[in-house]
């Protein structure tokens, strides 16, 4: 890479690590049987359960955000039972996938791409099951930049199936939108590190409800055994070797988001942000992907207008500005592009990514006005301005 440019992540995963998070691993004389790294882990834990909102303790898995879909999986179903997935992409298709591996009998709900699912829907879905024992879903399906209504989604279902378990992936949700668990009836969550926390894949996250740890199944199953692991946890104890260095970047992460207002002050920066980077993509003559009921402040996920090359875009903004983004995947390949703005970035990392969007569009000869795009962004910025 060139010396006069930067390279930069806008990918919605792996986000940018901040300095601070990436040095805090660099002490590796911690052995993770003493009573050094339980504190630092059950301080970890602590505050994990206040960003999920959640009644009891989140547990922290080594692996990646899908090892924690499989934990949901393995820890809340049996055989056979009757399950509802939600499949709005690629993360909507996985859930579909594990739970079909594990055998539940597994009606899907599909979106067409770039459209989320309604609460309607999803009852609609659930009264023609007999005997329905979960349901799971994104917040936020990152291959289509599209949030669902989770909040609504939970409400409903607990309103007309009190029993049914609501199971939510917040993988690229946690950080940027509110995901509340115990104040939105969720029974289930499911995080990873790469995505809202601004370190770097390999930690996964779990929090379950009273309500969902009475639900255990009786399943067989080994390395995510929830209930050896929260056993363990509870005293800072993981049941494996944990990835030492991770938690110790968690630990230096969950310290800047509270020296920044904790989390509700990060959802609602992610709010802005997304709001700026919609203002971006309308003046600069784009379009927003998805429908406008399902907008995203994790991601944007634009529109490749047919003249364009997507493919070429990507290439011109990674090669020419350093600047990392994301296409689409399988059919929305050269489709669409996708600027992530979740994670610990700032809103002048969001304006470095709409100027050099703006000077690979003006390369492949798309027009817009150079600077429109910032711009705009920096208006709607400058009205929401943060504390
Ligand atoms: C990234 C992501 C995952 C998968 O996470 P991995 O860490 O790659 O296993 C699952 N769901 C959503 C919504 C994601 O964005």
């Amino acid at each position: 890479m060139e010396p006069f440019i930067k390279r930069q992540l806008f990918c919605p995963g792996p986000t940018p690590i901040p300095q601070e998070i990436a040095l805090a691993s660099l002490d590796s004389a911690i052995y993770h049987r003493s009573d050094d790294f339980y504190k630092i882990f059950l301080s970890c834990s602590r505050r994990l359960q206040t960003i999920f909102g959640s009644d009891t303790q989140p547990l922290i898995l080594a692996s990646s955000g899908s090892g924690a879909m499989e934990a949901a999986v393995v820890n809340l179903t049996r055989v056979d039972d009757e399950v509802l997935a939600l499949n709005c992409g690629k993360f909507g298709e996985r859930w579909q996938k594990l739970l079909q591996s594990y055998k539940c009998r597994t009606q899907v709900l599909n979106a067409e791409a770039g459209q989320g699912i309604y609460p309607a829907q999803v009852l609609a879905a659930l009264d023609k099951l007999s005997k329905p024992k979960a349901l799971f879903l994104q917040a936020n399906e990152t291959s289509t930049g599209v949030r669902l209504p989770y909040e609504a989604i939970a409400a409903e279902v607990k309103k007309n199936y009190p029993e049914l378990l609501v199971v939510v992936d917040a993988i690229s949700s946690l950080g940027a939108h509110p995901v509340q668990m115990k104040s939105m009836g969720i029974d289930c969550v499911v995080a990873g590190s790469q995505k809202g926390f601004g370190m770097g894949p390999g930690l996964a996250f779990i929090a379950l409800s009273s309500y969902a740890w009475s639900k255990i199944s009786d399943r067989e199953r080994f390395y995510f055994d929830l209930q050896r692991e929260r056993k363990g946890q509870e005293k800072g104890r993981s049941a494996w070797t944990p990835p030492i260095g991770l938690l110790q970047n968690l630990d230096a992460a969950l310290t800047l988001i509270d020296r920044a207002g904790g989390i509700d002050t990060m959802t609602t920066h992610h709010a802005r942000l997304g709001r700026a980077a919609r203002a971006a993509v309308n003046a600069l003559g784009l379009k927003i992907f998805p429908g406008k009921d399902f907008y995203s402040d994790a991601l944007t996920a634009i529109s490749v207008p047919g003249n364009l090359d997507g493919i070429r875009l990507l290439d011109q903004l990674k090669s020419k500005y350093g600047a990392i983004f994301a296409g689409g995947q399988d059919e929305l390949k050269g489709k669409i592009l996708r600027f992530a703005h979740l994670g610990l970035v700032s809103q002048f990392d969001l304006l470095h990514g709409i100027a050099a969007l703006e000077f690979a569009l003006n390369d492949l000869n798309w027009a817009c006005t150079l600077g429109s795009g910032v711009s705009a962004a920096m208006c709607e910025l400058a009205a929401h301005q943060s504390k």
